[in-house]
C-alpha cells in the first residue's frame, strides 16, 4: 500500500512500470518489521528512463537515501551553528578594560619602533605555533606572554593573536580583563540576577580554547576578598587549561607575578605551571601609545 502511495506521488512524465521482482535491499517498517518493496522498471519514454535507465527501481530504496540526505543536511546545519556559535563567543562573552580593544587586530597595529615591529612579528609567530598545536592535538601547550609598562599596546597584540585565531581555526576564544571580571563577580554578589558570577566566569575560562588574561596581577590591589574570588577562578580555570592556549598580559614581570601569587601554594603552582613554558614578549622601549606629548616649546596659541 505505501509503495502504491509513494508510486502515486511520484510525477506522471517518470513513468514506471511495476515488476514482478522485490527489492533485495533490507528495508524495515516503522515497526521494525522487514518489508519487501516491489522493483519498477522505467519505461523508455519517460522522465525515469533518463535517469535509471534499464535499471531496477525500488521506490524505498530512493526514499530512504533522501531522508537519509535529509538527516545529513540538518546535522550538518547544527553543527555549522554550533561552530557559529562557538566562534561568537569571543565577540560576545570577551570582557574589555578598554572597548577598543575588541576591534584590534594585527592590521591596525601601529608600528613605530624597531621595538614594536619586533613584536608583533612575535605575535606572529605565536600564532603559528598555536595553530600547529591545536591542529596536532598537542597535550603541552604554552603561555605568550606580553609585559610592559601601561599603554605600550599589550592588549592590542594579545587580541591580535586571538583574533587571528578564532578567524582561522574552529575554536571558542575569549578575551577577559581581569579586573573587569572581578567587578562583575562583585556585582553579582549583589545582584542575584546578574548573571556574570564567580561561577560563569570559571565554566567560561575553563572551557575555551584559546584565552586572554588581560592585565594579571593589577587586581591584587583589590580588597582581600576580592583577590581570594580572583585566585579561586584562576586554580580551577588553569587547572583545566592545562592542554588549552593561554595568553596572559601584565605589567608585572613573570617573577613578579609569581612573587604575587606565591602567598598562597595552590595559586602558586598553577600560576608557575600556567608561566613555566612562556613566550615573552617584552615592551622595554615603547611609551605608553595613548598619551600625545605635548611639546611645551611650540609657538604659544592666540
Ligand atoms: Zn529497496
Amino acid at each position: 500500500m505505501k509503495a502504491i502511495q509513494q508510486a502515486m506521488s511520484l510525477p506522471k512524465n517518470m513513468m514506471m512500470a511495476l515488476t514482478s521482482k522485490d527489492c533485495e535491499a533490507e528495508h524495515v517498517n516503522e515497526y521494525g518489521y522487514k518489508i519487501k518493496y516491489p522493483l519498477y522498471e522505467a519505461n523508455k519514454l519517460g522522465a525515469a528512463y533518463e535517469q535509471y535507465g534499464d535499471q531496477l527501481i525500488c521506490l524505498q530504496c530512493i526514499k530512504e537515501k533522501q531522508d537519509a540526505l535529509f538527516s545529513q543536511k540538518i546535522s550538518d546545519d547544527a553543527i555549522e551553528k554550533e561552530k557559529n556559535k562557538r566562534k561568537n563567543t569571543m565577540r560576545y562573552a570577551s570582557v574589555y578594560s578598554d572597548q577598543s580593544i575588541a576591534d584590534a587586530g594585527f592590521k591596525n597595529f601601529e608600528v613605530m619602533a624597531v621595538e614594536e615591529q619586533l613584536n608583533k612579528e612575535k605575535a606572529l609567530k605565536s600564532v603559528k605555533h598555536y595553530k600547529a598545536k591545536f591542529k596536532h592535538e598537542a597535550d603541552e601547550y604554552f603561555t605568550t606572554m606580553l609585559t610592559g609598562a601601561t599603554g605600550v599596546g599589550k592588549s592590542h597584540l594579545a587580541m591580535a593573536i586571538l583574533r587571528n585565531l578564532n578567524e582561522t581555526l574552529d575554536v571558542e576564544c575569549v578575551f577577559v580583563n581581569v579586573r573587569r571580571m572581578l567587578m562583575m563577580i562583585k556585582k553579582s554578589w549583589n545582584d542575584p540576577k546578574y548573571p556574570y558570577d564567580q561561577m560563569y566566569f570559571i565554566d567560561l575560562l575553563s572551557r575555551v580554547d584559546f584565552l586572554v588574561l588581560d592585565d594579571l596581577g593589577n587586581e591584587t590591589g583589590s580588597d582581600s576578598e576580592a583577590k581570594q574570588w580572583v585566585k579561586d577562578i584562576l586554580t580551577e580555570a588553569l587547572e583545566a587549561r592545562q592542554t588549552k592556549g593561554t595568553i596572559v598580559t601584565s605589567n608585572y614581570t613573570r617573577d613578579q607575578l609569581t612573587k604575587m601569587y606565591s602567598e598562597d601554594r595552590a595559586v602558586n603552582a598553577l600560576i608557575s605551571r600556567l608561566l613555566k613554558n612562556t613566550a615573552p614578549i617584552v615592551f622595554k622601549e615603547t611609551n605608553d601609545k595613548r598619551v600625545k606629548l605635548f611639546d611645551l616649546d611650540a609657538p604659544v596659541e592666540g
